[in-house]
C-alpha cells in the first residue's frame, strides 16, 4: 500500500468522490475549498512536485490541463474564467507531496497571490 495520500486516493483505497477519471489522471473537489469551484487534478503516477517531471511527461501534463479545461467547462467557469495553480516545493506552498492541479474559479481571483 502506498504512503501517499494521493496514490491512495486514485486507487481507491481512500473513498473520494472522483468528478473525472481516465488511464492518467484523476480528478476531485478539494477537502478545503478556496473557491466555489475548487478541484484538484492529479496524475496517477506519482510525482513529489511539478519540479519532479522529466521531458517524457509532457504529454501527461499537457492532458493534466485539458482535463483541467473540461472540469471548468462542467462546473460552469470557462466563461467567467478560472486560475489552475501548481504549488511546488516549500516556498510555492506546497502540503501535499503528489504533483496535482488546482482549479479554482467561481470569484474573482487576486493577484499577487498570497
Ligand atoms: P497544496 O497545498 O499541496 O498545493 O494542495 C493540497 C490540497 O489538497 C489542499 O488544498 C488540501 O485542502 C487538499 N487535500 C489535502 N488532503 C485532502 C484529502 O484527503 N482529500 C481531498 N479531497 N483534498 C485534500
Ligand atoms: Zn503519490
Amino acid at each position: 500500500m502506498s504512503a501517499c495520500l494521493f496514490c491512495r486516493i486514485a486507487a481507491r483505497e481512500i473513498p473520494t468522490k472522483l468528478v473525472y477519471e481516465d488511464e492518467q489522471v484523476v480528478a476531485f473537489d478539494d477537502i478545503n475549498p478556496q473557491a466555489p469551484v475548487h478541484v484538484l487534478i492529479i496524475p496517477r503516477k506519482h510525482f513529489v512536485s511539478a519540479a519532479d517531471a522529466q521531458q517524457a511527461d509532457a504529454t501527461l501534463l499537457g492532458h493534466l490541463m485539458l482535463v483541467g479545461n473540461r472540469l471548468a467547462r462542467e462546473k460552469g467557469v470557462a466563461d467567467s474564467g478560472y486560475r489552475f495553480v501548481i504549488n511546488t516545493g516549500q516556498h510555492g506552498g506546497q502540503s501535499v507531496f503528489h504533483l496535482h492541479l488546482h482549479l479554482l474559479g467561481g470569484r474573482a481571483m487576486h493577484w499577487p497571490p498570497g
